[in-house]
């Protein structure tokens, strides 16, 4: 694999690669690499002659100074798993080569970035959208690869797309999980044993929601599901929503596409999960 840490190199590198026709995907990612990364990288080698990972832990998509603090960086063990997953490159840039000096970014996303996660992580999305505009002006891939985990974070890199008519594909990814129901996630190497089982009320409510689900008995539904979560010991609930798939306005009983939202603090922990109702 090869490693890249400048823009510059990057970019000459691909450069050569594009003009012999070869395709490129990309996989954005803030490192600390488990399985559900690994599956996008996965999917992207299945499409193209390229894969392009790039690991950078973007300061100005977080609101909360110590999570960004705290954000695991294993780049020795991530280089490791990137090698054996036979991905091509890795674009490890340091925050100064991706932000030059104190750059004002704002991209009008509409209400989609005040919905769920813009409501608790304010300014989250436009330090997101940020980021990924930068990445693919360097990458210039043909493809690019997000998980559904994030599914709020894939709408609103589509609305990116389509504002700035950018030439990229996006591939949505399913969400990996443990064997026990839990979304593999970064952050779940700070849950402590008791926590990371008090976590799994996440995926099991919604489960609860996707079996139980019938068009007359939907809010009913919501409400019983955020009393599972809220009477979990040491889970503090955020918000748990049933929304229009396509652009996230709570979904009624005529709903035809509903993607099912949670988001909560397992203890120090903030984590977030959903469900594509019909997929599961
Ligand atoms: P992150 O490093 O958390 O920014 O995630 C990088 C990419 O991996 C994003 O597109 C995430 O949605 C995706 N991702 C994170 N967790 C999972 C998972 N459990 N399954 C599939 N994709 C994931």
């Amino acid at each position: 694999m090869k490693i890249f840490t400048t823009r510059e190199s990057l970019g000459n590198y691909l450069g050569q690669l594009r003009s012999k026709a070869q395709t490129i995907g990309f996989v954005p990612t803030m490192g600390a690499l488990h399985p559900g990364h690994l599956s996008l990288i996965a999917q992207a080698q299945l499409h193209n002659s390229v894969v392009v990972c790039s690991i950078f832990v973007n300061p100005t998509q977080f609101n909360d100074p110590k999570d960004l603090e705290k954000y695991p960086r294993p780049i020795a063990s991530d280089i490791e798993k990137l090698e054996t997953a036979g991905c091509d490159v890795l674009f490890n840039p340091e925050v100064k080569e991706m932000y030059a000096g104190n750059e004002h970014w704002h991209l009008v996303l509409g209400e989609l970035e005040h919905l769920l996660e813009g409501e608790f992580r304010p300014g989250h999305y436009q330090g997101v959208t940020q980021v990924v505009y930068k990445l693919f002006d360097i990458v210039k891939p043909d493809n690019a690869y997000f998980g559904q985990k994030d599914y709020q974070q894939v709408l609103v890199i589509q609305k990116m797309v389509q504002l700035l008519n950018l030439p990229v594909s996006l591939v949505m990814c399913p969400i990996l999980r443990e064997t026990d129901g839990l979304a593999m996630s970064s952050r779940n190497i700070h849950l402590s044993a008791d926590e990371r089982q008090h976590a799994l009320i996440l995926s099991r409510s919604l489960n609860y929601f996707s079996d139980s689900f019938n068009k007359d008995n939907l809010f009913e539904l919501l409400e019983t599901c955020k009393k599972m979560i809220s009477s979990e010991p040491g889970v503090q609930l955020e918000y748990f929503e049933a929304a229009n798939a396509d652009n996230l306005h709570p979904a009624d009983q005529n709903t035809e596409n509903i993607v099912v939202l949670v988001a909560a603090k397992v203890g120090n922990t903030r984590l977030i999960d959903n469900t594509i109702l019909g997929n599961h």
